[in-house]
């Protein structure tokens, strides 16, 4: 397999040399992580058309060096010093740091640091825009992680009874994911019951789930360093009309946002095939949040499938699907697959099935 990431800082290079950058800055976690294979929580990369340069802190020495087999420094004292001075070293006339990742102090310091030797400009999403197009070997990273998240689900909801708190579901899900190879949960994992889950957020709590009750399940697993993100709603007992009719029109909004996504499409029109459809059941006021996220390296990346989207998807983006319907004092439904935007249509890689799960009490 060849590495990948020279490949891809020669894709940052072009863009650079296109923007007319002599360097970037790289500070941002996962685009340090997808230009290096770096995997520490302290960072910065200098990168650009010369050799990238890898600043840490000691803890990471072995571990950088043998992620990255890149020039790494490794400084005692803050990193961004030391960048300036390779910058001013190489005469590079200016540098940029991605402005919507560093903190206002981080670039008064740099500046000061920089002391007239470079200009400092701003620059943001130029690694968030390669990252948003994976290729195939992180797409199978994708599947093994929507792969770990199934597993975990089949094999937690059979705990899941009356009198159970929604923690311990929460904490069943994130043993079942480890034990299914995963690193970690790739968010907090969201267990509501009842009228909590009408919150689109919920943290799990103390709640006790009770027969008669929506329970809504979202959940995604790290694996590789990539998330995957899967929402399933389950019923204690026999559910009423009510909870029936809400997930039959989540459900058919959903699969309306999945029957819009192919390569070329607007972002927005996949918003409006998912709102359109909750409309017809008048729950369009009733859908508070977008319809979907490009998810990788972090849970929530470009695009964003939304109203005001602007973005086009492409083949080889993975995002959500995920339409939602809350009824305060009831409960909510959202139903979320992963998927791979193709040419022809999405490639789901999140198989559950869909419909409400009725468990026995
Ligand atoms: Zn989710
Ligand atoms: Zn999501």
């Amino acid at each position: 397999v060849p590495n990948p990431y020279a490949e891809r800082r020669r894709r940052l290079a072009a863009l650079l040399e296109e923007a007319r950058l002599p360097a970037l800055a790289v500070s941002h976690l996962p685009n340090i992580r997808y230009l290096t294979g770096f995997s520490g929580s302290n960072g910065v990369l200098l990168a650009g058309p010369g050799n990238p340069v890898l600043f840490t802190d000691p803890r990471y020495d072995i571990q950088a060096r043998e992620e990255t087999g890149l020039d790494v420094r490794v400084l005692r004292g803050p990193l961004w010093p030391e960048v300036a001075k390779t910058v001013a070293r190489r005469k590079l006339g200016a540098v940029a740091v991605e402005s919507d990742r560093v903190s206002h102090q981080t670039w008064l310091e740099f500046t000061k640091a920089l002391d007239g030797s470079a200009r400092l400009k701003a620059q943001c999403g130029l690694v968030e825009g390669l990252r948003s197009v994976k290729s195939e070997a992180e797409i199978e990273a994708i599947r093994l992680s929507a792969r770990c998240a199934m597993t975990a689900f089949e094999r937690a909801i059979k705990r899941v009874k009356p009198g159970v708190r929604e923690r311990e579901i929460a904490a069943e899900l994130d043993y079942q994911m480890r034990k299914a190879g995963a690193e970690g949960p790739a968010f907090e994992t969201i267990v509501a019951a009842g009228p909590r889950s009408a919150l689109p957020h919920a943290r799990p709590g103390g709640e006790r789930v009770g027969t008669g009750q929506l329970l809504l399940v979202d959940m995604g697993a790290c694996r590789e360093g990539y998330a995957s993100d899967l929402t399933r709603m389950l019923h204690l007992g026999e559910p009423g009309a009510r909870a029936r009719e809400l997930h039959a029109a989540v459900l058919a909004a959903q699969l309306a946002g999945l029957e819009a996504v192919r390569d070329g499409v607007a972002c927005s029109a996949v918003d409006g095939a998912a709102r359109r459809s909750l409309r017809r059941h008048k729950l369009d006021e009733a859908f508070t949040h977008s319809t979907g996220h490009g998810l990788g390296l972090e849970i929530h990346e470009g695009p964003r499938l939304g109203q005001k989207s602007t973005e086009h998807l492409a083949a080889g983006m993975v995002v959500t699907i995920e339409p939602g319907a809350y009824v305060e004092g009831f409960g909510g439904v959202r139903i979320e697959d992963t998927v791979v935007v193709r040419a022809g249509g999405a490639e789901i890689l999140t198989t559950l099935g869909k419909e409400l799960l009725v468990l026995e009490t």
